[in-house]
């Protein structure tokens, strides 16, 4: 099968396109019990499918198949699947959990000890077919406006990541004031959405104008630019004082220490990611004087994941796709992530 696949890791050159062998489900490898197989239509990018070319520290079985998220139809189903079928059209949640551990059977599958995401430790979106179990599967919902293959591609990762993040984690309520760094990327606009949904107060941030323009469009409350404007000072402005109630933040060193100088008294600072470095430093005493939570976040669990299909279809949320690139340019997608150009997810078409 067709595939864009890494053989080694470092720059975006590592890129290619190549024919793979085709994984279960046809010939006589059969699929196990509970595998379904997808023929993704579209899939969309992360930050993460960078890192993964980059080189991260786990081992790779080269040719590594890239993609974490993806949308498409189901082709073939192990003999225990009950949930879809061949012909279906479904959006693939990317996190792969064991569901033989303590936490899978507590139903926290991103706590999974043996938990791992597609084009990361497992082949990827990116090829004629991906095979997944099948609670990694969801027939994508019918809505007023039907999805695009890219716009279902897009919604996965990040909904699931941001909704962790601000209600699982955070437990964001109506009249609170969340402040989101870096609102171009995926995570910063669902996170945004969500907080909205919840009756926050959202803030956000961008060193694009055009960008944090785009943001008031979608339901930001307040913009900030980061480049020209000191963001705690600003915040401490906005909040009479009292700082913000959550900080949403997955860009790690470089405002780490603007996110605590913007938390407020009892304020919760979410991390979900360390883009920019993951070592910053801690000041116990204001932690425990100002009764702060640091809360890591992860991915989402089985039922954060119906949750989220579940206003998805209700029409309560919409991934924002940013722009769809043919599978044959899909290095240009990778690139326009690279240089941090977008607003909203990359998505690259697999098949028509
Ligand atoms: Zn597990």
């Amino acid at each position: 099968m067709r595939a864009l696949v890494i053989r080694a890791t470092g720059g975006l050159d590592q890129l290619q396109q190549s024919d793979v062998p085709d994984p279960p489900g046809s010939g006589s490898r059969s699929l196990g019990p509970r595998q379904v197989r997808v023929a993704p239509r579209a899939a969309a990018l992360n930050h993460l499918d960078l890192f993964v070319v980059r080189g991260l520290p786990h081992e790779y079985r080269f040719p590594h198949i890239m993609g974490a998220d993806g949308a498409g139809v189901v082709d073939a189903v192990g003999s225990d699947v009950r949930s879809v079928r061949p012909g279906d059209r479904v959006m693939i949640n990317p996190g792969i959990a064991d569901y033989t551990c303590e936490y899978c059977r507590a139903g926290e599958q991103s706590l999974c000890r043996g938990y791992g995401i597609l084009g990361e430790h497992f082949p990827g979106t990116m090829a004629q077919y991906v095979v997944v179990p099948e609670q990694n599967v969801a027939i994508i919902p019918t809505s007023a406006t039907p999805l695009t293959w890219a716009e279902a591609a897009a919604f996965s990762l990040v909904t699931l990541t941001a909704w962790r993040m601000v209600v699982t984690r955070a437990r964001v309520v109506a009249g609170e004031t969340v402040l989101i760094w870096g609102i171009g990327g995926g995570v910063g606009l669902a996170a945004l959405r969500i907080a909205k949904l919840k009756g926050a107060r959202v803030i956000v941030t961008s060193s694009s104008d055009a960008k944090l323009h785009e943001a008031q469009n979608l339901g930001a409350d307040l913009t900030l630019n980061h480049k020209t404007q000191k963001i705690s000072q600003e915040v401490r402005a906005l909040t009479n004082k009292r700082g913000a109630d959550v900080v949403i933040d997955d860009v790690g060193e470089a405002t780490w220490d603007e996110s605590l100088r913007s938390l407020g008294r009892s304020g919760r600072l979410v991390t979900c990611g360390s883009t920019t470095g993951p070592h910053v430093s801690l000041d116990l005493r204001r932690v425990f004087w100002h009764q702060w939570s640091i809360l890591g976040s992860t991915m989402g669990n089985d039922a954060e994941y119906r949750e989220i299909v579940r206003l998805l279809g209700a029409g309560e949320l919409r991934p924002i796709v940013d722009r769809v690139f043919p599978f044959t340019e899909a290095r240009a997608a990778f690139e326009r992530l690279e240089r941090g150009e977008q607003l909203g997810k990359i998505a690259i078409e697999i098949s028509s």
